[in-house]
């Protein structure tokens, strides 16, 4: 691979400039990946576009425009729109590594909309990106080399974590990491609920909750420990924890967020 892709001379080119796409683009310039220059993307939202211009993002309605310029192509429309976008790069991506973060649609079906001689990795990746704090599972297409695959890690590690899988797990990752902020959202919402009913207000019992959830996923990747064995750390016996681990028992929480997960890698499956 050329200095020109390794290196920060990589242009990048977005097909869809929605949530997805800003929080990639915005999380690569703000760790230092990517400068704005070296970013385009195109939309058919005159918003879309100006939210990027805004920020030194070349913006465009030419999809075609965006894969001429760009030497990897981030395709982030919605699955039901990957089909007309795809006809309206009419084959400018021959050549050319693309990278496609729709939930449910197969490299299979990606590779033969693009055409001949264009390398595919399939990424699900989530919002959290936008903070650095992304989670990431991608798997590689037919004739994707490790250069690629090095680009694509470049792209994803500096707005989180990101692990290769086989395509047949993409379903239950895009369950698991791209359905599971609004999961842990809804938990946060509920614990900072819990905080304003014992008498917090609410803009402290919000901060302490994220802040709570932050740090306890923390020690989960920073120690390695079992997160049972960091629960156990801090149930005493007779204590307010075990008491509180006894409520969530039985309002059955585990059971509620395993269903959650399976439920949304179900539907991505129904989705492809
Ligand atoms: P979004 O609706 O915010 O963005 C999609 C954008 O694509 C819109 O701005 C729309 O105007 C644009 N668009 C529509 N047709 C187009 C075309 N033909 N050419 C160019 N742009 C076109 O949606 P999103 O949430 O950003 O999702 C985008 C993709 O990212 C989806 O395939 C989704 O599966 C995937 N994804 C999203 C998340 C998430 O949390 N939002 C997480 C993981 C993966």
């Amino acid at each position: 691979m050329t200095d020109s892709l390794t290196g920060p001379g990589t242009r990048w080119g977005f097909i869809g400039a929605g949530k997805m796409a800003s929080a990639l683009i915005r999380g690569m310039v703000r760790a230092g990946t990517a400068p704005p220059s070296s970013i385009a993307a195109s939309d058919p939202s005159p918003e879309a576009r100006a939210a990027l211009e805004a920020e030194g993002v070349m913006a465009t309605g030419s999809n075609a425009e965006v894969a001429d310029r760009s030497d990897v192509i981030v395709l982030a429309v919605k699955p039901q729109a990957m089909d007309v976008a795809l006809g309206e790069l009419g084959g400018r991506a021959s050549g050319k590594l693309v990278v496609s973060v729709a939930a449910g649609v197969m490299v299979d079906r990606l590779a033969s909309g693009l055409g001949p001689g264009v390398r595919v990795v399939r990424v699900m990746p989530n919002t959290p990106a936008l903070v650095g704090e992304g989670a990431a599972a991608y798997c590689l297409g037919p004739g994707v080399t490790g250069e690629d695959e090095g680009l694509v890690l470049r792209m994803l590690q500096s707005v989180g974590i990101a692990r290769r899988v086989p395509e047949s797990l993409m379903d239950a990752a895009t369950g698991l990491c791209g359905s599971g902020p609004a999961f842990v959202y809804a938990v946060v919402e509920a614990m900072s609920d819990g905080g304003v009913l014992a008498g917090l207000p609410r803009d402290l019992a919000t901060a302490m909750a994220a802040q709570t959830v932050l740090g306890s996923a923390r020690m989960v990747l920073e120690t390695g420990l079992h997160p049972g064995a960091l629960k156990d750390q801090v149930t005493s016996p007779g204590g307010t924890t075990i008491a509180g681990v006894h409520a969530l028992e039985r309002g059955g929480l585990r059971a509620a967020l395993i269903d959650a997960v399976k439920a949304a890698a179900t539907r991505s499956a129904e989705l492809a």
